[in-house]
């Protein structure tokens, strides 16, 4: 018998969601940094089950519970660090004010993280803003000084929302929810008759995630991971109307455009949903083979005693190094400075700046994120070692 609940939507409250791959014991908190190995080899784990609704193609942890992810100040995800990461940021900004008209406005930003994006989009359009993040580092804010933006150092809700708003953003929270459909609904509960209001959503992108066999963007933190047409069917659900819809970031993104709206009940797609399902089959059915090549892969660098790193200590190398429990890497490369000398959850290999790579000559360099190989050509290609860049 299913435990009632884990197998119900989060999406559209449907019954019908369907296992299609499990993954245990990864850890629990993908981005939290261990200061010492044995913190990291203690770290908490978790199983995932990815189910599949038939009714609004939604995916999701059936396994996720809510209490072990703390999103606290020691949680590390930003890539801000990034140039190209960068350039995404800008780009979106400058997009959202020419579309929105965003100039001299009120910006409020759920879940802004650093406040990296907050700071960036009123300094092009002369707004004024307000974040909310509980792991908000008032220290690292370059910006601290400038009055017009503020940070809250607590979730959004119905009891803090400021009264004033004509841009709502909200990037890459939806995902970590365990009841996101609650969530909308009482944004748009706050949002009210103010109908002139837009809102911009971003998740990470599971269409990408499947038919590019991303097994690595796997984590336990995400309880849903949204397809185009799931997100859309919430959205609507909600009493939202989806004016613009994109895959963003190379594809790795779902950006939404929407405003509020009376509600309107949604017909599913069965043709999109049908590929979907498809799709999650052959992601599935590829999984082993990927993991059984891996191994071997690190198997024979670790028996050759070659020099391997993986470069990217976010989510996705946590996930890689903690799926391929096979050894034969010892660092892992990030751009991210407050990550350096610091140890990847339960694998505990150790975090090290790109200048490490000078010293250590690693024969292989295994990519993370594709997205980043010409960034990490560049910062390699001069320190005098012959590598190859692979990605995983
Ligand atoms: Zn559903």
């Amino acid at each position: 018998m299913r435990p009632e609940g884990e197998w119900t939507c989060k999406g559209c409250a449907s019954p019908g969601v369907d296992l299609f791959l499990e993954v245990s014991g990864i850890p629990v908190n993908a981005n939290i940094l261990h200061a010492t190995r044995k913190d990291a080899l203690g770290a908490a784990k978790g199983d995932v089950a990815l189910g599949f609704c038939s009714e609004c193609g939604h995916i999701q942890n059936a396994r996720y519970t809510p209490r072990p992810v703390e999103y606290t100040v020691e949680y590390e995800n930003s890539l801000h660090f990034s140039p190209l990461f960068q350039d995404y940021a800008r780009s979106l900004a400058v997009g959202l004010i020419e579309r929105h008209d965003l100039y001299n406005k009120e910006i409020v930003e759920i879940g802004s993280g650093k406040g990296d994006f907050l700071n960036l989009i009123c300094e092009l359009g002369g707004n004024r803003g307000v974040g909310f993040d509980p792991t908000y580092i008032f220290e690292r804010d370059e910006n601290r000084d400038n009055d017009r933006v503020v940070f809250v150092n607590e979730k959004y809700s119905e009891k803090n929302a400021p009264s004033v708003c004509d841009m709502l953003v909200c990037r890459h929270v939806l995902e970590h929810l365990s009841h996101p459909k609650e969530f909308m609904m009482m944004i748009r509960s706050v949002i009210g008759e103010r109908r002139s209001m837009s809102v911009y959503l971003e998740v990470p992108n599971a269409d990408y995630m499947l038919r590019e066999r991303k097994y690595w963007d796997i984590i336990y933190e995400h309880a849903s991971y949204f397809t185009k047409a799931s997100v859309v069917s919430l959205l609507r659900a909600c009493s939202f109307e989806v004016t613009e819809l994109s895959e963003s970031f190379d594809g790795q993104f779902i950006s939404i455009e929407a405003r509020p709206s009376a509600a309107v009940r949604s017909l599913p797609d069965a043709e999109a949903i049908d590929g979907i399902r498809a799709e999650t089959a052959a992601f599935a059915d590829r999984y082993r083979i990927k993991v059984v090549s891996w191994n071997s892969a690190l198997r024979e660098i670790a028996s050759n005693s070659a020099r391997a790193v993986v470069w990217g200590g976010g989510s996705k190398g946590t996930t890689f190094l903690n799926i391929l429990r096979t050894g034969g890497i010892e660092y892992v490369v990030d751009i991210n400075p407050h990550k350096h000398g610091t140890f990847v959850p339960v694998s505990a290999q150790e975090i090290v700046g790109p200048g490490f790579l000078a010293e250590y000559r690693p024969e292989i360099i295994i990519v993370m994120n594709p997205v980043y190989i010409e960034e990490i050509w560049a910062l390699v290609k001069d320190m005098g070692f012959k590598t190859r860049l692979l990605t995983a």
